[in-house]
């Protein structure tokens, strides 16, 4: 790689060392994020956290803005944040949502507990350290004086995807910037300079409810779902039998069946309604295209032979795959940054799950997700994410923009300046 490390040397041990030097702020801030539990869904607490985000950057000296997404109840919130007007070199795209806590928790998973060098708390791998780790790293910029013009976005309801947090700041050009990072839980090590197109289903099966004695002629709702059911299970071991040996691993096509599953409301009633979810996972859209066709034919046949059977399919979801190659140069200059902290190269691997990334790069603007939180503790029990992890991000996140900010100055695109 052909490029002048300006900020090696003393400017980047000054950098450093200035990163290390706040990092009780960044803790303090990570713990009072997790405090606040923007649960969803269904959405909670979103006012609070923005009102609290929103003070903690203007104290940082950022200009800011709050948009109310319009939307049914509960409220939704975008927070923005920025140095200057304009166009941004780089902007910090972040969800401030988290999933729901479930149980098997050690702890109150909204108390969060500093221990071994670890924050534990929902929210702390995904994405509420990530979060912490781009103000410290913008706390550091602003007291170097490094204030290029940088971008930071805080939205909601990226864990149910997104429509009404990421989707609709992009879709209503409310960022404009060359380049974007999401602090997402891809560990620090890991660039996910991709993600995996998704699909999400509700299936309803649909009979009528009638007292359990009187059963005679009627379609039982939940035996009919499981009739349907099964037809997805044939679909999901046709694709392990062909997929086995050749596109295992990150490749393969996955489908979840039953996440969220309901039926009847009585014992001694026969179930009227009965439904269950699928969330299918694939590289290309391709893929997911071809289960869902494979499925439309297996139900039409099914429907030829039992007449009564009535299925309703609705789309909950769909997110399409992305691709930011490794020779991007924002690729290219995150490399660098995390080989220049780390002094190692990060691998460059696809996200299992689908990203807020994916709404930016179908706008045009290059995006990608590295950040200190684990994927492995994320939305699990006693999530936690590493103190140093958090600091290495910091460094990394301010080395990229010291690096935009002087390649600007000489008024040479960073751009043209990586190869
Ligand atoms: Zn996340």
């Amino acid at each position: 790689m052909s490029y002048h490390s300006i900020s090696s040397g003393d400017k980047c041990l000054e950098l450093f060392g200035k990163v290390e030097r706040s990092k009780d702020y960044m803790i303090n801030l990570a713990c009072s994020l997790i405090k606040i539990p923007t649960i969803n869904p269904p959405g909670l607490n979103y006012e609070e956290f923005v009102e609290n985000a929103q003070t903690r950057l203007e104290e940082l000296g950022l200009k800011t803005q709050v948009i109310k997404v319009p939307c049914d109840f509960p409220d939704r919130y975008i927070l923005l944040g920025r140095t200057e007007k304009g166009k941004s070199l780089i902007h910090f795209h972040c969800h401030y949502d988290v999933v729901p806590s479930g149980d098997e928790w050690g702890f109150d998973p909204f108390t969060p507990i500093i221990r071994d060098g670890k924050i534990f708390g929902r929210g702390s791998s995904d994405m509420k350290g990530g979060i912490a780790s781009v103000f410290l790293a913008l706390k550091v910029l602003l007291e170097l004086g490094i204030e290029e013009n940088v971008s930071i976005s805080l939205t909601p309801d990226e864990e149910t995807g997104g429509q009404t947090g990421a989707k609709y700041l992009v879709e209503n050009r409310l960022v404009k910037t060359e380049m974007a990072v999401m602090p997402e839980p891809s560990g620090i090590y890991n660039i996910w300079n991709s993600s995996k197109a998704a699909l999400w289903l509700k299936v309803a099966v649909c009979g009528r409810q009638s007292h359990s004695a009187l059963q005679s002629n009627i379609l039982n709702a939940f035996e009919g779902m499981l009739k349907v059911a099964l037809e997805f299970m044939n679909v999901k071991e046709e694709i392990n039998k062909r997929d086995l040996g050749s596109i295992r691993g990150p490749e393969a096509i996955l489908i979840n069946l039953g996440g969220i599953c309901s039926s009847g409301s009585a014992v001694n009633v026969v179930p009227g309604n009965a439904t269950f979810t699928v969330d299918i996972r694939s590289m290309t859209e391709e893929g997911i295209e071809a289960v869902e066709l494979e499925i439309q034919n297996r139900i039409r046949k099914l429907k030829e032979k039992d007449p009564k059977l009535k299925v309703y399919i609705k789309k909950l979801l769909k997110a399409h795959a992305f691709t930011v190659r490794e020779e991007h140069p924002l690729c290219k200059l995150l490399e660098h940054c995390i080989k220049e902290t780390m002094g190692m190269k990060p691998k460059f691997t696809t996200c299992p799950g689908f990203l807020d990334a994916r709404f930016f790069n179908k706008a045009g603007i290059p995006c990608i997700a590295y950040g200190p939180g684990l994927l492995e503790a994320s939305h699990s029990s006693n999530e936690f994410v590493i103190i140093e992890h958090l600091v290495t991000a910091a460094k990394v996140y301010a080395l990229m923009v010291t690096h935009l900010a002087n390649s600007k100055c000489r008024k040479k695109h960073v751009l043209h300046q990586i190869s």
